[in-house]
């Protein structure tokens, strides 16, 4: 066990510093590319100084989401309280609703009860949301639809963030929550993905002593449905 998670940790190291190179590698190219070339054109200046603006966001992006992971792991379940799953929900939905009208993406709520409470860290459950229902609007065409659905059942809080997107090839559904497990990378880097949001989302559910799955069609959607137990409730 011991030599198991010390080789996890290792590959974790090796696939942070590749993953934080990659952008600075290019920041530093064009930054030299900019400097050596004085007499460059407006215009291709211009979109040089665009790809060191976005390289910086993403590298700031993976920097906060690594922050996080690690903050997960080591503090469990630090600043508990009595969290209103439905007024944290409503906060995500502001944010990311803005996202969802500019691909003309329906996103749709029902919460069978709103006044449903967890024992939590707020910011978890704030990023549970987050990060589902943006991978949601990110991974799904325009004009389709994203749907989230909040129940309690069977003793257990039942959060499903259901989109109409591309899905997931069945190959890749188990390693999708593995930190920079990306099914395609290209696409992920075009919608400004980490590949650590799925890996947060699981530490977080798993802390609260839930779990979480996934149903997917490739071309037809996904539904990520997360469950924490009742015994969480205050
Ligand atoms: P990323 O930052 O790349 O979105 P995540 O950890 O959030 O990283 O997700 C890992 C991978 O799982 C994504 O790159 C994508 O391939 C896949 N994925 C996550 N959510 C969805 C979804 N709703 N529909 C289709 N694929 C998804």
């Amino acid at each position: 066990e011991k030599v198991r998670l010390e080789n996890m940790r290792s590959d974790f190291v090796a696939n942070v510093s590749h993953e934080l190179k990659t952008p600075l590698t290019s920041i530093s190219g064009f930054v030299e590319t900019l400097k050596l070339n004085e007499d460059i054109d407006p215009q291709t200046r211009n979109r040089f100084l665009g790809i060191i603006e976005s390289e910086s966001n993403r590298l700031k992006r993976l920097i906060e989401d690594i922050l996080l992971l690690s903050f997960i792991e080591n503090k469990e379940n630090s600043l508990v309280d009595s969290v209103n799953i439905y007024e944290v929900f409503i906060e995500i939905y502001d944010m990311t609703s803005y996202i969802a009208k500019s691909k003309n993406i329906k996103l749709t709520y029902e919460f069978s009860d709103k006044s449903i409470k967890v024992c939590s860290n707020r910011d978890y459950i704030k990023q549970v949301f987050l990060n589902l229902i943006d991978n949601a609007i990110k991974y799904t065409p325009e004009n389709k639809e994203v749907h989230v659905h909040v129940s309690s059942l069977d003793g257990n809080i039942c959060i499903s963030v259901k989109d109409t997107g591309v899905g997931i090839p069945e190959e890749d559904i188990e390693r999708i929550f593995e930190r920079f497990y990306r099914v395609d990378k290209a696409r992920s880097r075009d919608v400004g993905g980490t590949g650590l949001g799925l890996a947060i989302t699981k530490h977080i559910v798993k802390s609260l002593g839930g779990n979480i799955r996934v149903k997917s069609e490739l071309g037809k959607g996904s539904e990520f449905i997360v469950i924490i137990p009742q015994k969480n409730f205050l």
